[in-house]
């Protein structure tokens, strides 16, 4: 008899929680309260980013869940591109930072420092005015998260045999059960991947733990004409100041007083600029960060304009036209932890709070968890 483990959470978190059980032999069955994915998992970037990852455990970690996405998103036959990534440098701040950065990793990843020609070979649509130099970096893969998160459920139901309970919230969680409504289901495992709820479940140890919601704002383009591509995953300066990879490298605290001084707003509502590209030919763009327990839901048009502002100060494309605005809403550690991972209950585990880089991190992370289980 195979032993049942309970997943609740269908979002990235969840379903890697799932396949890391599910490929050690485990009987998994997961829940979710709706009956399609609509949380932080699907509204975000597609952006396996292992370039933000610190040098160590965590860059190790991202490498595993890139090689994992790819070999899971192949053999489900979805969409991906390894693009990897390029930071456009347009002022001699950045550029510091950036010298410091590729220095310092010499060693321990691919990562170069290209001169403003060979950054426009790589990535057309970016403009020569300005430019510096950029960052690059071959290890990012894009993928599209609302076809990457379907693909992945339905080779986890087919391939691992895992069962999803759709349209289900679950209202309690104990050792060796769960509840949805009236029903009970019993378990030797339950894991709670809740991502932003963190009321229904285990409240009082999502009180004590210090996390929060950030929420984001999100842009799409119409698709780019048949044929275009962006090459690469871009973004730019003011990424330097977002990501803990850059968080040690010299000339960054001069870097943030510069941005503090000349763009302020950019500063106050947690404005960096990043662009991918869909294989349906969209482009997907953002993203700001405003933090706190209960995000305002309406999304505030200047931000958008802001996000446009900068990023066709350093590229163009053929197609402005935006399709589509959201924002997505993720679990953030304030203390620094990169997650949150606890067992508030023998046998009933909680896995959450990987901020801005679930994409990046779940696949690596619930390996390593299972793997010491
Ligand atoms: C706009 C945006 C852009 C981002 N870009 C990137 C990126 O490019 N790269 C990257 O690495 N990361 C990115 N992230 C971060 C990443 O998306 C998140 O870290 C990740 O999706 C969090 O996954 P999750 O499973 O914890 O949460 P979610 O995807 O929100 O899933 C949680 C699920 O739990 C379910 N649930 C909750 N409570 C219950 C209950 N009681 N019963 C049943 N079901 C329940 C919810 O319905 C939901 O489906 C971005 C996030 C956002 C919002």
């Amino acid at each position: 008899m195979k032993n049942k483990a309970i997943v609740v959470g269908s979002g990235i978190v969840g379903l890697a929680t799932a396949r890391s059980l599910a490929v050690r032999g485990w009987e998994v069955t997961v829940f979710d309260r709706s009956p399609e994915p609509v949380g932080a998992s699907v509204r975000n970037f597609g952006m396996v980013w292992p370039v933000g990852q610190p040098t160590g455990p965590l860059l190790e970690r991202a490498l595993l869940s890139r090689s994992l996405w790819i070999e899971l998103l192949s053999a489900a036959g979805a969409w991906f591109e390894e693009t990897g990534s390029l930071l456009v440098l347009r002022q001699p701040e950045e550029l510091r930072v950036a010298e410091d950065f590729v220095a310092r990793n010499r060693n321990f990843r691919s990562c170069a420092l290209l001169t403003p020609k060979k950054a426009l070979q790589k990535a057309p649509a970016l403009k020569a005015e300005g430019l510096l130099g950029a960052i690059w970096s071959p290890t990012e893969v894009i993928v599209d998260p609302r076809q990457a998160v379907p693909a992945l459920m339905t080779w986890l139901q087919e391939k691992v045999l895992v069962q999803f309970r759709l349209g289900q919230a679950v209202t309690e969680v104990g050792s060796g059960y769960v509840k949805t409504g009236g029903n009970r289901m019993e378990a030797d495992l339950v894991v709670v991947c809740s991502g932003q709820d963190f009321e229904t479940l285990f409240p009082e140890e999502f009180r004590k733990a210090s996390i929060t919601r950030c929420k984001l704002q999100m842009l799409r383009t119409e698709p780019q004409p048949a044929g275009w591509r962006l090459g690469t995953a871009l973004c730019a300066g003011l990424t330097l100041t977002h990501y803990a990879s850059y968080a040690d490298c010299d000339g960054l605290a001069e870097l943030k007083k510069y941005y503090q001084e000349h763009v302020p707003d950019y500063v106050r509502w947690g404005i960096h600029v990043m662009a991918s590209q869909m294989g349906s030919g969209e482009l997907t763009l953002g993203d700001s960060h405003e933090y706190g327990p209960g995000p305002d839901p309406f999304d505030k048009q200047f931000i958008n304009q802001l996000i446009l502002n900068y990023l066709y100060a350093f590229c163009d494309f053929p197609k402005r036209d935006i399709r589509e605005t959201w924002h997505g809403i993720y679990a953030k550690m304030t203390d620094g932890r990169t997650e949150y991972v606890s067992e508030p209950e023998p046998g009933v585990w909680i896995i959450n709070g990987l901020g801005g880089a679930g994409m990046t991190l779940s696949l690596g992370l619930t390996e390593e968890w299972a793997g010491a289980l």
